[in-house]
């Protein structure tokens, strides 16, 4: 099954790629609001199934915004490919690197971002949605509170997120617009290896990132039993689950998103986003010029 975001409306996504708004075909037994529900997963897990064939309109790729607009916990992991360990100059860690992207940061999959200086940084992302409470959870039971996957930019504002004696990731890497989901959440059934999926992002037609999940050092099983045996998981909550090498903060020189560029990312049986860039007010270089 696959879930969209059309204009702030739930729907349901057939395979030829028509729309079923949610709250309309379920005459309001299901909220139409994208984010809420999660709160009925398994009851709308099983009404969605007997709708093959109802799909009603044509859905315009403009009109998308975030599978999961508003989660109430955001998890991200650094650190978590080892080829990215390696480019960062870091230790291999023993646990799960762990920070958040504040929510106000999520946006459609093809939304227009904003810079905010010159040293936005690009990671791709599979990116997991919580369908059910996880609490203490075994890596054997993980998978039975997952919704689905999306696609996730992880952006990055390098300067704000590595400054001071001891860098907090959060703030850095939570401008406006700095989350783009989607473009659609697709459940793990779907997924023919979900284990092992090719994941990849490129800046105009210059490929930046090129891996596969299989290489996350703690996968998804492992990040849902050890966030959980701390944090409850609530339903329609999201894990970052990391990023593979090819990081612009890691090349040199560095390089980073200019404004008028399309960063585009995929990976593979979950979709594409598609992002373009624009200086944003405070952005260097953008006053004082003609
Ligand atoms: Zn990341």
């Amino acid at each position: 099954m696959r879930i969209v975001n059309v204009g702030q409306r739930l729907v349901l996504q057939d395979p030829s790629g028509a729309g079923l708004d949610v709250g309309k075909a379920s005459d309001g037994r299901f909220s139409g609001d994208p984010q809420g529900v999660f709160g009925q997963w398994d009851e709308f897990r099983e009404w969605a199934a007997g709708q093959e064939g109802r799909a009603d309109f044509a859905i315009d790729p403009a009109d998308l915004g975030a599978p999961t607009p508003a989660p109430r916990q955001v998890f991200a992991i650094g650190l978590n490919y080892a080829d990215h360990v390696s480019e960062s100059k870091m230790g291999r860690p023993d646990s799960p690197t762990v920070f958040t992207k504040f929510p106000s940061c999520i946006t459609g999959p093809n939304a227009t971002v904003e810079l905010p200086s010159g040293a936005v940084d690009w990671e791709v992302e599979l990116v997991v949605a919580i369908g059910r409470q996880a609490y203490r959870v075994s890596e054997d039971a993980a998978y039975d509170h997952v919704a689905g996957f999306m696609v996730g930019q992880d952006l990055s504002e390098r300067v704000i997120q590595l400054a001071g004696p001891v860098p907090q990731f959060s703030l850095g890497k939570s401008y406006p617009g700095f989350a783009p989901l989607g473009p659609a959440l697709v459940t793990v059934d779907e997924i023919a290896h979900p284990d092992d999926l090719e994941l990849g992002c490129r800046l105009g037609e210059e490929v930046l990132q090129l891996g596969r999940t299989r290489d996350l050092m703690f996968n998804v099983r492992e990040l849902i039993s050890k966030l959980s045996a701390i944090c409850p998981l609530l339903p329609g909550d999201i894990i970052f689950t990391g990023t593979p090498s090819g990081v612009g903060n890691a090349r040199d020189p560095k390089r980073f998103i200019p404004p008028g560029a399309v960063l585009t990312s995929h990976i593979e049986s979950v979709g594409e986003l598609r992002n373009d860039f624009v200086a944003g007010p405070g952005y260097e270089g953008s006053e004082g010029g003609d």
